[in-house]
């Protein structure tokens, strides 16, 4: 089974896809990658999900990514003796840290080093930054806010403070929990949400041990500013475009956005867009004319991958929402125009070997009537620099190592086929063209492109490119190695 298209898919899994029918329908649908959304259900939850999808692993012999989404410092609001209050402009409302149930004057704001961190004149989302509250005067328990913009604000409803650096932990107590449970499971990657600083992801990275990848999650002014810094120390990233567009006015997301994909391309590194692609799908089998347009953007701009919250996690229609992303990016995919915009959007700087090899890989196989490059890889960093090249033809990732296949599976253009330890090169160029005819990248007699590290087994060697046939007996009788 492969896919007819470069951009990934991700999933978000939820109580509309629970189960073994549902999670193999949206991947039979185009689902590359499942996320578990670590903010909503028990570890029991999510283990018996994870549980589904390495069974639809095993059924289907495809190589499935898992991202488990840590909550991260979210802020929220105690509780309402009514449940809910109207807030209206002009109102005076206090914050405090007094647990006593809320009214129309006064509600509890549990994180006593947010009124540390703020200043008269600071801002105050609550409710996905549906009202706007102005800092009048504030103690060390205590902010007396004006509503600038009001608003239904009601329990538990989530609060952002865009204008500050929020002197929070990256890693809640919760955070860590979930983390160890993420990584004893088995997940491909882990992202990290309301990223500010490198030292939060650093401090992941220490707690996660190699056990999975680090995704950061842009979704704080701060994050914006430090990307640079951000993007350095992490495997990922995801343009969280929901908390972003509150923490900020929500025109400059789109910006935003194209700057952080060219970022991460430029790195090698895959980036994901996320939130409201396809939001309508939440309750209707066809999108927008706007939605389409929004996803077909995102791969215009060469995004690695694009991802469905709500539509796939809670959803009434999770297929038709896969469905259709594969159907826009096929219908993208295939237009003269991307491949232009591609190529011009294309960031070069060569400076090792590998990049030498992926980049003349490419020009081989777009000069050429090349079918397919075959990249041998051992950690996955070849993959993400022939990726990176955004060839005009597949990529075919092959690794003796499941989870380097399963982290792969986030990666622009990449079809990830397990095969065994590699001792010489002749024997690897034969289970690539294996893998090429098997899985329809090539037919007989059409040439295919092999780059690997020889010696094999060891990291970071990419030194060898071979244009091979796909002629079994050929390969035998030309190849000494
Ligand atoms: P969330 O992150 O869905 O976990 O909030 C994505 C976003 O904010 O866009
Ligand atoms: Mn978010």
């Amino acid at each position: 089974m492969r896919r007819h298209r470069n951009v990934k898919i991700v999933a978000t899994l939820g109580p509309a896809s629970n189960d073994y029918p549902m999670i193999r329908a949206l991947f039979e649908a185009g689902a590359d990658v499942f996320r578990l959304n670590m903010s909503h259900g028990t570890h029991d939850d999510i283990r018996a999900r994870h549980v589904i999808i390495r069974q639809v692993e095993k059924d289907l012999g495809r190589p499935i990514g898992i991202l488990a989404d840590l909550q991260g410092p979210k802020l929220r609001v105690g509780t309402f003796a009514a449940g809910a209050h109207d807030l209206e402009d002009g109102d005076r409302f206090r914050l405090d840290l007094d647990p006593a149930p809320g009214d129309g004057h006064r509600v509890q704001l549990p994180h006593p080093e947010i009124f540390a961190a703020l200043e008269p004149g600071a801002t105050l989302l609550v409710n996905d930054g549906k009202i706007r509250l102005s800092v009048n005067t504030c103690g060390p328990d205590f902010a007396d806010c004006t509503v600038v913009v009001g608003g239904t604000i009601s329990n538990r409803k989530g609060v952002n403070v865009p204008d500050v650096v929020l002197p929070l932990a990256a890693l809640s107590v919760k955070d860590r929990a979930d983390l160890e449970f993420a990584c004893e499971l088995g997940v491909d990657w882990l992202a990290l949400s309301f990223v500010q600083r490198p030292e939060d992801v650093t401090e992941a990275r220490a707690l996660a041990r190699g056990r999975a990848a680090i995704l950061s999650k842009i979704e704080k002014p701060a994050a914006v500013k430090a990307y640079d810094a951000i993007l350095a120390v992490s495997d990922g990233i995801m343009v969280a475009r929901g908390d972003l567009g509150v923490e900020l006015p929500v025109h400059s997301v789109p910006p935003i956005q194209k700057r952080l994909i060219r970022g991460a391309r430029a790195a090698a590194k895959p980036v994901i867009v996320a939130t409201q692609m396809l939001e309508s799908m939440i309750e209707n089998p066809m999108p927008t004319r706007a939605e389409v347009s929004d996803v077909a953007t995102a791969i215009y701009e060469g995004a690695d991958a694009i991802m469905l919250s709500a539509e796939s996690a809670a959803g009434k229609f999770p297929v038709e929402a896969v469905r259709t992303m594969d159907n826009v990016a096929m219908s993208v995919e295939k237009d003269s125009t991307y491949r232009s915009i591609i190529a011009a959007s294309r960031i070069v700087s060569r400076t090792t070997v590998a990049d030498g090899i992926v980049a003349a890989a490419r020009e081989i196989a777009e000069s050429t009537n090349i079918k397919v490059i075959a990249c041998f890889t051992q950690t996955g960093t070849t993959v993400g620099l022939t990726a990176r090249e955004r060839p005009q033809v597949p990529i075919i990732a092959l690794t003796p190592l499941v989870e380097t296949a399963r982290r792969i599976a986030l990666t622009w253009g990449a079809h990830c086929v397990i095969v065994p330890e590699q001792e010489r090169f002749k024997g690897a160029v034969l289970s690539a063209v294996q893998a090429a005819l098997r899985d329809g990248f090539a037919k007989e007699n059409d040439f295919i492109v092999v780059t690997a590290g020889v010696p094999f087994n060891v990291q970071g060697t990419t030194n060898i490119l071979r244009v091979a046939p796909c002629d079994e007996r050929l390969i035998s009788k030309v190849d000494p190695g």
